[in-house]
């Protein structure tokens, strides 16, 4: 059975949850007894799949007491069905999580049932872990044991938290070259990663790499594109090093769509959103219901930061000064969250250039065209006394420090920051300067590849612009270009 896409409800994978240590062993004796099987009937015969781990693992969307657990069987990636050579039956998936790397203080197990209908793709969701702390997991699925990796959960609710690193990545192009960036990203041992759009390309363009067949369009298709993508070395061990917080922009579909797009091509919307939702580390509340997928969400760090992930593309109304990008029940959500909000930064993690351009030259598909929803949100700022506000965004494939004036050119009352694309773009022309001529709002924009290095703590936030002297050759340089400095209530400067 491979069919959730055509439904409107799609059931979760089942899933039961096994506590470890002396508590799971009190426990485990009241689970129910596995049926026993009748004497001399043979065991059903079950077709033996190579290994299957090829997608790697993630995690991602961390809470004070647990974090999603993600893998996907497939040990054929590039299968044309888009099945990864599986076989047509569910799959038992155990996981642990350990305090250590070696994984001898494992705290929790737990077994999900990988079925076809999702792609063989686990998403578990361990919970009783402590606040504020490292973990490591990993997978076994009939006798083959996935790699093992990093994680954390987030601290306490309104807990202090003394600094957070946070990378932020968009834009990553298979064709366009190597995620050099990615691996450089790992490196850096952020504590979270936002990725915030653009994770793949559906056009089969490029010219350094075989993009991974011709542009999806089927469910097949995108699962086959997913598959391709985290063919990538430097992918996984991004995804390896810390949880991600996910937001798609618009190539995870295809080029330029928005909600306006909803009565249009609802199949290829379906299968886009269900093979999304199976190839990230996202909690069940985002599992796809028909053409809908729930991705904006709050994900709090203590007393220091709240994280709020916005989708920009899925309730978009008309452009203009009366329309909205968010549309109106994500807007009404995210006012309150800043009215409701006591954290230290308060950061947007969206997808499109948020900041005024002033002397134009804006994309038609960013905030330039919706001024009265970006007035709405810096007032909201404003109004909600919001300590310190932060707009982390992707999309340009430039990076860029812009100052926020509330509506279009007030009084600064924000921090943007753009980053770069992993691979879009090439190489690049690799200008650098502070766009002050073009753009009053903005103090730096380079053309390079690259992501964002940030460090947040009570008295300031640090943003390092890291930068990949190229991506057509594999294993090129990377560096800091520029560094920025917001002091807590105070304005972007050079540190
Ligand atoms: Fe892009
Ligand atoms: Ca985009």
């Amino acid at each position: 059975m491979d069919a959730p896409v055509e439904e409107e409800t799609v059931p979760g994978p089942s899933r039961r949850i096994v506590l470890a240590g002396a508590l799971g062993s009190a426990l485990n004796g009241l689970l129910p007894p596995e049926p026993a099987r009748a004497a001399g009937t043979a065991a059903p015969r079950r077709p033996a799949f190579a290994a299957p781990f090829t997608l790697g693992v993630a995690s991602g969307d961390p809470a004070p007491d647990g974090v999603v657990l993600w893998t996907r069987l497939a040990p054929r990636p590039d299968a044309e069905d888009g099945r990864g050579g599986m076989p047509d039956r569910p799959v038992d998936v155990e996981w642990e999580v350990a305090e250590d790397e070696a994984f001898t203080r494992v705290v929790r197990r737990g077994t999900e049932t990988a079925v076809p209908g999702f792609a063989h793709s686990v998403h578990a969701e361990p919970a009783g872990l402590a606040p504020g702390r490292e973990y490591f997991y990993r997978f076994r699925a009939e006798g083959h044991l996935s790699p093992a990796a990093r994680t954390r959960t987030a601290p306490a609710a309104g807990a202090a938290v003394p600094a957070l690193t946070v990378a932020a990545a968009s834009c990553a192009k298979f064709g366009a070259g190597y995620f050099t960036a990615y691996r450089a990203l790992a490196a850096d041992h952020p504590d979270l990663v936002l990725h915030l759009g653009d994770y793949f390309y559906e056009s089969d363009d490029g010219d350094v790499r075989d993009p991974g067949g011709p542009e999806p369009v089927d469910l097949a298709g995108y699962r086959r594109r997913h598959a391709h993508q985290r063919s990538d070395a430097d992918l996984r061990a991004a995804h390896a090093v810390a949880p991600w917080l996910v937001v798609w922009d618009d190539h995870e579909l295809a080029n330029n769509w928005a909600g306006g797009d909803r009565a249009r091509a609802p199949q290829r919307r379906r299968a886009a959103f269900q093979a999304y939702y199976e190839h990230m580390p996202l909690r069940r509340a985002s599992v796809p219901r028909g053409i809908d997928l729930q991705l904006f969400r709050r994900v709090p760090w203590g007393s220091l930061a709240t994280f709020h992930m916005l989708d920009t593309r899925q309730y978009r109304t008309p452009r203009g000064r009366g329309g909205s990008i968010t549309g109106p029940e994500q807007e009404r959500w995210l006012l309150e969250g800043f009215r409701s909000s006591t954290a230290g930064w308060d950061v947007l993690g969206q997808q499109v250039f948020f900041a005024p351009r002033g002397g134009g030259g804006h994309k038609n598909d960013t905030w330039a065209s919706y001024p009265g929803s970006r007035e709405r949100i810096t007032r909201g700022w404003v109004e909600a006394g919001v300590r310190n506000a932060v707009v982390l965004t992707g999309d340009e494939h430039v990076h860029h420090a812009n100052e926020i004036p509330l509506g279009d050119d007030g009084r600064t009352v924000g921090t943007e920051l753009v980053t770069t694309s992993i691979t879009s773009g090439g190489d690049g022309e690799g200008g650098a300067g502070d766009g002050g001529r073009e753009n009053p709002h903005s103090r730096y924009r380079e053309d390079r590849r690259g992501y964002l290095l940030t460090r947040f703590t009570p008295t300031e936030l640090r943003a390092d612009f890291r930068t990949v002297e190229q991506v057509r050759r594999p294993g090129a340089p990377v560096r800091t270009s520029a560094s920025f400095v917001v002091p807590d209530r105070g304005a972007l400067s050079r540190p």
